[in-house]
């Protein structure tokens, strides 16, 4: 088995059937070592609908994605096997099986030894997916990507949402706060009671004025490095502002460029990276496919970190 992308230079990028990066699509059991799974389930929004069409939305601008990385020096597809294995099972209508099915499927991918991708979705699935990356690899380091914490309460009486995620995550011990990260923060709030959870738990929150008044050269020699557990990174998209990630559920402006989240992705020292995903991208909602053409970019970051 070949882990290549068909060529663009053979086969023209707008031919051919949409797989991630033109990649080969193989079970999930398959010998690849870096898997891309989409995850098309949006059963937790509060607001906009349409996440669980990001996947096809995704696979489809992929084709432009390329193997180097010029910035990095790296070539990622003459040193890792990745491969599409397709989607996790879902059920659009119940939040509860949809979270236990994810949860196996990247369990058993994890299991296996692999590392994961992963393109939502809404931001709830996050939380099967490293429920089952610490089955495999035990507690995480966490770095997250938002312009909201998710560490929010329970909506409508129901705990489980895409804003609930993060705290989950801390609560069942999936991840540990004080070697985590939160990236991007910003906008109104309910009350000021939403920013104790990160607080009282160590949680490390990172606001846009944290990155833009000191300014990002000397972000980034600030951040800590990863070296101690195995790490995630989940990336929702609303990190950005709305005008570089316009398709998503619940856009905040005054939020991150494209080439600030290029800069942090790419100054990340990580040691074991186990997955990644890219949440809440809503193609009904998207501009000329500039959202989707985002989360393209962050998987290629991912891959490098990999
Ligand atoms: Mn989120
Ligand atoms: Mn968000």
């Amino acid at each position: 088995m070949k882990y290549e992308p068909m060529s663009g230079r053979e086969f023209p990028r707008f031919s051919g059937i949409k797989t991630f990066f033109r990649l080969p699509h193989v079970p999930v059991d398959a010998d690849y070592e870096i898997g891309i799974a989409g995850v098309p389930f949006d059963g937790g929004l509060s607001y906009r609908p349409g996440a669980r069409f990001a996947p096809t939305a995704v696979r489809d601008v992929s084709s432009l994605g390329r193997g180097y990385n010029w910035p990095r020096g790296t070539h990622i597809w003459s040193t890792r096997k990745v491969a599409d294995v397709g989607d996790s099972p879902t059920v659009p209508i119940d939040l509860k099986m949809s979270h236990e099915k994810i949860e196996k499927f990247f369990t058993g991918m994890f299991m296996g030894g692999k590392k994961v991708i992963a393109v939502g979705g809404d931001h709830s699935v996050t939380l099967p997916i490293l429920r089952a990356a610490h089955k495999k690899h035990g507690k995480l380091s966490l770095i997250h990507f938002d312009a909201h914490m998710d560490t929010y309460p329970a909506a409508w009486g129901v705990d489980y949402h895409h804003g609930t995620f993060a705290r989950h995550a801390v609560e069942e011990g999936l991840i540990d706060p004080k070697n985590s990260i939160q990236i991007g923060l910003r906008g109104p709030l309910v009350d000021d009671n939403d920013l104790k959870f990160p607080k009282e738990h160590g949680l490390r929150s990172v606001t846009v004025d944290d990155i833009r008044i000191p300014g990002l050269e000397k972000f980034l020699t600030q951040l800590p490095e990863f070296n101690t557990l195995p790490t995630y990174i989940t990336f929702d998209v609303d990190c950005l502002d709305p005008v570089y990630a316009p398709g998503t559920g619940t856009p905040v402006v005054g939020g991150l460029t494209t080439y600030e989240t290029q800069r942090i992705l790419r100054a990340l020292k990580i040691k074991n990276l186990v997955g990644g995903d890219v949440v809440e991208v809503s193609p009904p909602f998207d501009q000329a496919e500039l959202t989707s053409l985002v989360a393209v970019d962050v998987m290629f970051e991912y891959l490098c970190l990999m």
